[in-house]
């Protein structure tokens, strides 16, 4: 793949109207770095969950809660074909929607919340998915991770969907620091440049998915490893 032209962003940003100290300044150097890297190794990257418009968007990322992305696809490429509009899958039926979706774990839940969130996107938003957080999260299974990732991939909103593979990375590298999801997507929004918002958060699922794994860690062949402060290096 051909190396990405840097993104532009401001190495070092004012923090509240004053100019950070010397510490500040080497931490956003950083942090700007491990995203330049990250960038240039994939300019445009993609999720893995499959959708065909905003409503199977939707769905999928709710499908995909405690689920892989594989097996979420496995499970909707024949939904999504027969099912592809609020009305549709609203027709389809709770019972047959399981049926449907019955190899992803939790399945009565989300066949129950998706049915619900169809019905309430048709009678409360034209059957269309709406582009503000606060309408997504009032939707039936829609928490703040899923709103986040329909606003960012959907509505290019520049917004840091915090999942395992993030919270981990996030918190090992570190990048931002947090006890729970919220706290570190907070953090991010504040260190991530803005250059680097709109992707930030695909660079570090793909990261954490491929390189930085849960229980083995390839150093070795981690793009940022001279970035990296994680203690338990695997060198
Ligand atoms: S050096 Fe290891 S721990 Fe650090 S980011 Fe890379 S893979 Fe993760």
């Amino acid at each position: 793949m051909a190396p990405a032209k840097p993104l532009k962003s401001p190495s070092v940003q004012r923090v509240g109207g004053r100019r950070p100290g010397p510490r500040a300044a080497a931490q956003a150097a950083r942090v700007e770095a491990i995203f330049a890297r990250l960038a240039a190794l994939n300019p445009q990257p993609r999720g893995e969950l499959e959708y065909l418009n905003h409503f199977t968007l939707l769905v999928a990322v709710v499908l995909s809660a405690q689920a892989t992305d594989a097996g979420v696809n496995k499970a909707t490429r024949g939904l999504f074909a027969m099912a592809d509009e609020p009305r549709k899958m609203a027709a389809l039926g709770e019972a047959a929607l399981a049926e449907k979706i019955r190899t992803i774990g939790l399945f009565r839940t989300k066949a129950k919340n998706v049915i619900a969130l169809s019905e309430a996107l048709l009678r409360d938003h034209g059957g269309q998915v709406p582009a503000r957080f606060e309408s997504l999260r009032a939707l039936p299974g829609v928490g703040r991770k899923t709103a986040n990732v329909v606003l960012n991939i959907a509505f290019g909103e520049p917004r840091i969907a915090v999942d395992t593979h993030v919270f981990r990375v996030s918190n090992r590298i570190p990048i931002a620091r947090g006890k729970n999801p919220e706290a570190v997507e907070r953090g991010l929004m504040r260190v991530v440049p803005p250059a680097y918002l709109t992707h930030a958060h695909h660079w570090l699922i793909l990261h954490g998915r491929y390189i930085c794994k849960a229980r083995a860690p390839l150093c070795k062949i981690c793009p940022i490893v001279d970035l990296c402060r994680f203690e338990a290096k695997t060198l």
